[in-house]
């Protein structure tokens, strides 16, 4: 089997770049072991958290003088803005809605009530309540992977009135006979049937009179959200809708979307494969072996890893230390092993910030050299703390653009 581009993971950074490379022309294949960071995310996109206090020009300067290894500081200001907006063009042209835009951050309700800086969000999820809107914290009974109460107590720092509540759906008691199955995916696949929908709608309706917003955990919408959309025209106040504990019902639909997307662009997807092997020739990516496909490698001219980093072993921590498991490639990490973790569980762990070390053309690195053809992208870079600095989507989406593009230049596709 021969491609022009083999893209080693099929999370957000993969499938952002492998849709890129077929808007110009490619026709690249994605090799994805199972779920990625997207089913258990939140579904919104961070670029820079941390530019509250700053205009996120101005923090992308510092970042470049203070982080130099940061993958921002790598590709450069401009680039880094101008890969961010065609993110936002590429998902619309995937029909994916998203509030936000580069340079006008927002802020989004966290699980637990707290608020959060975000580059991009999906239109049911609850951004940061007005000044006087009186919320009501909906949970559903028996599903405790949603604290209204915890919910409710933090969103009251912010000076708004908040209530607790909770609405009893039992058309969902048939999934009660196992807590492990009472989960958000679970619900999802019951209420976003069209036969349940009058249901929620008469268990909210009592409340929706006395709140200008009601917020609901994210439990329905797997496909589309249709469903909020029917709530908020049919009920008297708004409605909506804020991530649960994973698995994650609007980082599911974003995948979702994206998958179909690159799949009817005429991308290849090989789920449920994973790569054994990748054979070199000196600094060339020759062939990539996988598990289901045996002894018949995949021929490329172009490999990306988007392999993801320790939650999907795209980096594996053993005692001797950090390392990436198909090629050995250079990690940034620190030594001793003491020094990958502080003691105060909130604080910035430095673990998070190891990953693969490539030049500035995103190549990956290996003994000091860079492979020809091999580009990294997304969380299995190192150099950054997508938590801490809040820019985990954004580095996956940046990066994924920016090897895109120079693939497509160096495949000779039209640009
Ligand atoms: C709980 C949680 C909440 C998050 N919330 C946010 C948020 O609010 N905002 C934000 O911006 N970001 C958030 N993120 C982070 C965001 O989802 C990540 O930036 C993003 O998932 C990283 O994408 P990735 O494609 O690089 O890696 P991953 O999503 O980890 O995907 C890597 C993929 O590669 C596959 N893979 C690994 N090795 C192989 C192999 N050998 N062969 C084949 N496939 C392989 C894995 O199975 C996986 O599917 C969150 C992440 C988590 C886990």
């Amino acid at each position: 089997m021969k491609f022009d581009t083999v893209i080693i993971g099929g999370g957000l950074a993969g499938l952002l770049c492998g849709l890129s490379l077929t808007r110009q022309g490619l026709r690249p294949a994605i090799i994805s072991r199972g779920q990625s960071g997207l089913h258990f995310s939140s579904g919104s996109l961070d670029l820079l958290g941390h530019a509250t206090s700053q205009t996120l020009d101005a923090a992308l300067d510092t970042l470049t003088t203070e982080e130099p290894l940061h993958p921002y500081s790598l590709l450069g200001k401009n680039a880094v803005l101008d890969y961010a907006r065609q993110t936002e063009t590429l998902l619309a042209e995937c029909g994916i809605a998203m509030l936000g835009q580069v340079n006008q951050p927002h802020r989004r309700i966290t699980p637990i009530g707290t608020l959060r800086q975000a580059w991009l969000t999906p239109p049911d999820i609850a951004l940061a309540p007005q000044q006087g809107e009186r919320i009501a914290v909906v949970g559903i009974s028996g599903f405790i992977d949603f604290q209204p109460h915890l919910v409710a107590a933090s969103l009251r720092q912010t000076g708004v009135t908040v209530e607790a509540l909770e609405i009893v759906l039992p058309q969902l008691d048939v999934l009660r006979d196992n807590a492990s199955e009472f989960r958000s995916v679970n619900l999802a696949r019951m209420l976003d049937d069209g036969e349940q929908w009058r249901s929620l709608h008469a268990a909210l309706l009592p409340l929706a009179t006395d709140y200008d917003r009601l917020l609901l955990p994210a439990c329905f919408g797997l496909q589309d959200n249709s469903l909020w959309h029917w709530l908020n025209e049919t009920l008297p106040c708004g409605l909506a809708l804020l991530p649960t504990l994973p698995p994650s019902v609007p980082g599911i639909r974003l995948h979702t979307l994206l998958q179909r997307q690159f799949v009817k662009n005429g991308g290849v997807w090989l789920a449920g494969d994973a790569v054994t092997d990748i054979a070199h020739d000196g600094q060339n990516i020759s062939a990539i072996s996988t598990r289901n496909h045996g002894d018949v490698p995949l021929h490329t001219r172009f490999a990306v890893l988007a392999s993801g980093s320790f939650f999907s072993n795209g980096l594996i921590a053993s005692r001797e230390g950090v390392f990436e498991p198909l090629l050995g490639l250079d990690v940034l990490q620190s030594a001793p092993r003491e020094s990958w973790t502080r003691r105060d569980f909130f604080e910035p762990q430095p673990w998070q910030r190891f990953g693969v070390q490539t030049d500035t053309s995103l190549r990956a690195l290996r003994h000091g050299k860079r492979f020809d053809n091999l580009f990294a992208i997304g969380g299995v870079l190192g150099g950054f703390d997508g938590i801490t600095q809040g820019c985990a989507g954004g580095v996956s989406a940046v990066t994924a653009l920016h090897v895109a593009r120079q693939i497509a230049e160096l495949a000779g596709g039209q640009p």
